[in-house]
């Protein structure tokens, strides 16, 4: 049995159901995103996991133990929110040591936590100030230690980087991720963005409509997702309607460029408009050895990303993105300029819904 089970869990405001028969085992260690866009009730299913939302129906239950019905202070959990939620006018010392002075522990060893948790966080000497005097990140990470500090069983972690300045944000995510690993802690991580599941997680849940519509490795998620709105949501995705030339072989045209996708299209009749989806990077801009479909169209955006460029490029109408990595020498062609393009059957997907 998995360190954390949550079973046809549902929730529902009223008549509105915003969570669906919700499944999720859990190991212990693991460190598992919620990914969705706002509203698909990922902050509800990780409140019940909490103990804040009552469910409706379905049961949580940790290392064994059926938490479903135990007030949120029973489930030894600790969490983190986007908006720190720090107590003000306590010092960080206090705010970390907060939880284990409620549970009755020793001065002696809240002291020595507390250092233990400051050191972890790497803020080992602002033990003193208060939430005030903390910049954003540095408030966020004393969270964590206050969370942390009680030995939680399991971290919930609600929208953490969210209201954090780009750089910080990066930079706190690897922070959290080492002390997670480092402590070993069992983890549930919310979040709208994309690039922080993929980069952060042992495995990622994509929500949708209180759906959990595919859940797996980052690598899993991003190469082979099922559903085209788990294709859509996680990276960037481009979009080809193609015409069906025969069904059985695979043989398509997109524009008047014929293509054979090698795989039969199951359901596809002949001239029927299918989806096709391919990611930027496996687009070249000119001809690529290997990658024998070639569109021809014109450059209409150039983005320079540093160590990346990401160019749009006008197929007969359709917005094509791609990636190609800077190189000190070569300047990017000019929007306008007609170019071509490259790809390989192969990394068409066909989407299917
Ligand atoms: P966000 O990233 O915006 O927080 P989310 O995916 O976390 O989105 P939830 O906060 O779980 O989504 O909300 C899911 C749905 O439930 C939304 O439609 C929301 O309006 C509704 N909802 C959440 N809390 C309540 C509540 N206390 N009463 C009624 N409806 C609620």
């Amino acid at each position: 049995m998995a360190f954390l089970n949550i079973e046809h869990l549902e929730k529902f405001f009223g008549t509105n159901r915003v969570v669906k028969d919700f499944n999720l085992a859990i190991d212990q260690g693991e460190f598992v995103s919620l990914l969705g866009p706002s509203g698909c009730g990922k902050t509800t299913v990780l409140r019940m996991v909490a103990g804040f939302e009552t469910t409706s129906s379905g049961a949580i239950s940790i290392d064994g133990q059926d938490v479903t019905h135990l007030r949120p202070n029973q489930r030894n959990i600790g969490m983190v929110f986007q908006s720190y939620a720090l107590f003000p006018n306590l010092t960080v010392a206090q705010n970390v040591g907060f939880g284990m002075r409620v549970a009755g522990r020793p001065k002696s060893e809240i002291k020595a936590r507390v250092d233990e948790m400051l050191r972890l966080i790497g803020l080992p000497k602002l033990g003193n100030r208060y939430p005030f005097q903390l910049s954003g990140g540095q408030q966020q990470r004393v969270a964590l230690a206050r969370a942390l500090a009680v030995q939680p069983r399991v971290l919930l972690l609600d929208e953490p980087l969210s209201a954090l300045d780009a750089k910080i944000r990066v930079s706190l995510r690897d922070e959290i991720r080492e002390i997670q690993r480092e402590l070993g802690i069992t983890t549930i991580f919310v979040t709208h963005d994309q690039e922080e599941a993929l980069s952060m997680s042992d495995r990622v849940v994509v929500m949708n409509g209180g759906v959990a519509e595919q859940t797996g490795a980052p690598f899993e998620i991003y190469n082979h997702p099922t559903t085209r709105f788990v294709a859509q949501f996680v990276g960037t995705l481009n979009t080809l309607s193609a015409t069906v030339v025969d069904a059985k072989t695979g043989r398509v045209t997109v524009g008047e460029t014929p293509i054979a996708l090698n795989r039969p299209l199951a359901g596809a009749t002949t001239g029927e408009t299918i989806n096709l989806a391919l990611r930027p990077e496996v687009v070249s801009l000119g001809r690529k050895e290997g990658r024998d479909t070639i569109l021809a169209g014109r450059l209409a955006e150039v983005h320079f990303l540093g160590s990346t460029i990401r160019m749009r490029v006008d197929v007969g109408g359709t917005l094509i993105s791609l990636d190609t990595f800077n190189t000190p020498d070569t300047p990017p062609p000019r929007i306008g300029e007609a170019v071509e393009l490259s790809l390989a059957e192969r990394d068409l997907l066909v989407l299917t819904d």
